[in-house]
This record gives structure tokens, sequence and C-alpha cells, in this order.
């Protein structure tokens, strides 16, 4: 089969968060399987754009309304990711650092998915499925069906994954010229609360939906940013897969970015000698746990209750435990755990910004990861920290209802069920008491270690899926 995956983020080639390692890990599975999976993103100016070599396989132009933009297609040369790499290239739009948050990205990305089926139309590209991965991506359900210029791919059987049903695209009806030109009477496909919202318009156009785990899918039938009505008609073609992790490339035994490596064998030697590591780097006591947080600073992943767990672990277990933070975000948030550092430089440090590196050693090097979340579509951190050996102190949401069991029903992890400092505080002090008793911490972080959330068998449902809609 032949699948196009069309998405803003590609880990290694752009990544802000979940979405780039799903991306950048399921097409390579799918191959394995002996499918022809592809993606396409847009291209960037990030230092892989830079650094790889491509090769250019096709050059031609769209209009958005009443501007016109050339773009260029072009292949990451050698496929060395383990799938084709597409890149559409649009200097006057693309070609900037960051991937999202510019006055624009409503012009960008709708340029962008129009240079992808103009493409697909321009050399007559038969793809048997189209698999969209976001609000990004959304309208090209809408756009392959009732585009007159798409005719040929009016057929072709698409299929979205919803990442985060929280962010949606909506733009106004104002635009709607930017698209080529349709029959207005199909405008309704388009429309959720009188905007034009692509995440809706996606939700209602493709042949199959998924989302990222099982629990999330019931979750968004009552929480989705107002689009709950919609997923709950829409639930007869709704599946939730949970996401896998790529087990190759998060692999504490041969990590390229470790200090240390280790096996769950070696889980006491190797994580010590990393947490070494980190505790020299950032100035903490490597005699007493290590509790991390690694994630975006926003509402949805509990990030503001971060400064009073970060003031209340530090004076209600003075001298028990060490804090780090990893993240960027919210500038208050980040504001405020910068100002804590001040005052607390013996167990606590921050670090504010993007980093991919530290972030494999922190996994490696942490006792415990926070992670306080709201809404937790599926969650990769609990995944990578049990990987591992450090046990995820969760709030019972989504993907992190899905993945990590209470270590009081036989699990491997510690859960709570709010969002609140109380049960984080809650959680922090049932950790301390695991991390005094040597052989049942161990025991906890060997079963972690040894759970299998590999791709192989994700990659096999999504397969599974698509042969049902050549059916
Ligand atoms: P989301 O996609 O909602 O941000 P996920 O848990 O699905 O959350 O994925 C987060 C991914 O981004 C993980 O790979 C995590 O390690 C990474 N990540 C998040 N913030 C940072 C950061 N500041 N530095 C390095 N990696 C980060």
């Amino acid at each position: 089969m032949e699948i196009y995956h069309i998405s803003a983020e590609c880990f290694p080639a752009a990544k802000v968060g979940g979405l780039a390692d799903v991306v950048g890990a399921l097409p390579k599975y799918l191959n394995r399987l002996g499918h022809s999976a592809r993606v396409v993103i847009p291209g960037y100016d990030t230092k892989f754009t830079r650094e790889r070599e491509f090769e250019e396989v096709f050059s031609g132009e769209i209009k958005l309304g009443d501007l016109r933009f050339r773009y260029d297609v072009v292949k990451e040369s050698g496929d060395s990711l383990g799938f084709a790499l597409y890149q559409i290239r649009m200097p006057q739009l693309f070609d900037r650092p960051e991937i999202y948050g510019y006055d624009d990205d409503t012009e960008r990305f709708t340029a962008f998915q129009i240079a992808f089926l103009d493409w697909l139309t321009e050399t007559g590209a038969h793809p048997d499925v189209v698999h969209c991965h976001d609000h990004h991506t959304g309208l090209i359900p809408f756009m392959m069906q009732h585009c007159f210029g798409f005719g040929h791919l009016k057929m072709t059987p698409t299929m979205l994954t919803i990442h985060n049903a929280q962010y949606q695209g909506g733009f106004s009806f104002e635009k709607v010229h930017y698209l080529p030109e349709f029959d207005t009477v199909n405008s309704g496909y388009l429309e959720w609360n009188g905007a034009i919202n692509p995440l809706a318009a996606a939700i209602k156009c493709v042949a199959k939906l998924s989302t990222v785990s099982p629990s999330y899918l019931e979750e968004m039938t009552h929480h989705a940013n107002g689009l709950e009505n919609l997923l709950r008609f829409e639930r007869g073609k709704s599946v939730g897969i949970l996401n896998g992790i790529d087990t190759e490339l998060w692999n504490p035994a041969t990590d390229t970015m470790l200090t240390s490596h280790y096996d769950a064998e070696r889980v006491r030697s190797g994580k010590a000698s990393n947490k070494k590591a980190l505790c020299k780097e950032f100035g903490l006591d490597e005699n007493l746990p290590v509790f991390s947080f690694i994630g975006r600073l926003v509402y949805e992943k509990g990030a503001e209750l971060l400064p009073e767990v970060a003031r209340r672990v530090l004076t209600e277990f003075k001298g028990k435990a060490n804090l780090f933070i990893l993240g960027s975000g919210d500038s208050a948030v980040e504001e405020h755990l910068r100002a804590l550092s001040h005052f607390h430089r013996e167990y606590y440090n921050v670090y504010i910004g993007y980093n991919e590196q530290l972030a494999h050693l922190v996994y490696a090097g942490s006792d415990f990861l926070l992670m306080p979340s709201r809404v937790e579509p599926c969650g990769l951190n609990q995944m990578y920290a049990l990987r591992y050996g450090t046990v995820p102190i969760v709030r019972r949401t989504g993907g992190l209802r899905d993945t990590v069991v209470d270590m009081g029903d036989g699990g491997f992890g510690i859960c709570h069920d709010q969002t609140s400092v109380e049960d984080v505080l809650w959680s922090v002090n049932r950790a301390l008491q695991l991390f005094a008793d040597d052989a049942s911490f161990d025991a906890i972080r060997r079963g972690g270690m040894q759970i299998d959330h590999s791709w192989n068998s994700v990659a096999a449902q999504y397969l599974e899926e698509y042969l049902n809609l050549k059916k």
C-alpha cells in the first residue's frame, strides 16, 4: 500500500511535541511491514533542513486567494529515517525557524495543504490512503472531495489522527476564498460555530478518524474544546489507537545521548551514573531522589501548578528530594520557575527551553517523572520514563490512564485523580516511601522497563484500518 502521511511535524526534521515523534516513527514501522509509507511536511528553516541533502522532485505554483506562491517539493536523499521524507518548500511562508506561532499561520498551513494536493494532481499520484494529522492538515479531506481541481483524488480514502483536539486552527469565513474553487453548497462541511474549523472539517469528511488512546476517544466526547457533539455524532467511524514509542531511538542500552548505558538488569548502577551527571550539571544532590517534569509549560499539562509544587516540595520535604524542570511555554510560569531557583539553589533547578539531548538525560537520570496533566491525549513522556526505569507519577487521564497502572494495583507507576497541588504532594510522599525501600524500588523500575510499548503491534493496527478503507 502507498500511504501518505501529511503533518506539520516529523522527528527529527521538525519537532514541537509528541506529534513529531509519532509521525517520525509510525511510517518506518509500516514500511517494515512491507508497505510504502511517506511523510510530507513543510520545509522549515531548521538545522535538519540545512544539514541534510535533498533532491528536488517537483516545482509548481498555487493560488491562495489573490496571492500566488511558488513551491518546490524535495525529498531527503537516501531515506535515512526509514521512510521517504518530502518537504514542500515555500520560502515566503516557511523559511523561518519556528514551526508555529506566526500571525499568518492560517495562510501558511492552508497554502501548504493546497500545494500538497496540487503536487499529487500535477503528477497524477494515486495514493491508497492519505493520512492527515491534526488541524494543520485538516482541510485536505474536504478539498479532496469538494474542490473541482482535485477531482482525481475524490475517491481516495482519507484518515485523520487527532493528537490533540484542543487546537483546531479556526479562522473566519472571510478567508474562504483561500480555498480552490468548490461548490458552495458544501460550505457546511467547513463550518463549526460560524467559522471555518479545519479540525471539524476533517472530522466530518474523513473516512476514518482515530485518536491516540482509547481513553481519550471517550473523553473527547465530553471535553474537546467545543467539538464534543460532532465527535459523538461521528463516533461510529472513530477508533482509539494507543501510540507506540520508537524503542530503537529510546533505548537506555544504546542511547548515544546518555552518560552511561543500562538495561533492566543494571537499572541501579546505570541510572545512578546518569543521575550523577544530571545532578552535577544542575547542582542537585545525587543522594536524594530526583523528581522531574519535562514538557510544554501550558495549562493542559497542569504546568501552572509547578511553582507551588516546587515551593512546597522544597519546604515540606526539605533535604529529602530534588526537583528539576525542563520546559517552555507560558511566560508567567517560566518566570515563576526561574525566580524559585534564586531562593532554592540546593535541591531545585530549571531549564527553560527545548533541549532534546537533555530530555534523554533527564529520563535516564531521574527517579520520578511528574505528569499532573489536565488533558493528555496519549502522552509519550510516561512511556519514555517507564522505558528508562523512571517511575511516572501521573494524573489518571487520557493516555496516562491507559499506560500507567498504580503500583498499589500491581503496576509500575503512581497515579492520582486530580490536577491539584495536594494530589501531586500526596504522590510525592508515596514516591519517597518507595525510594526508601531499595528492593521494591528496583522491582518497580525493572517492571516498568520491561513493558512493551513498541510500534510493531501499533503499526499493524493502523494497517488494518487502512486495509478496511480500501475494501
Ligand atoms: P505533547 O505532544 O502534548 O507536547 P507528548 O507527551 O505527546 O506531549 O510529547 C512530548 C514530547 O516532546 C516528548 O518527546 C518530550 O520528551 C518532548 N519534549 C517536550 N518538551 C521538551 C523540552 N523542553 N525539551 C526537550 N524535549 C521536550
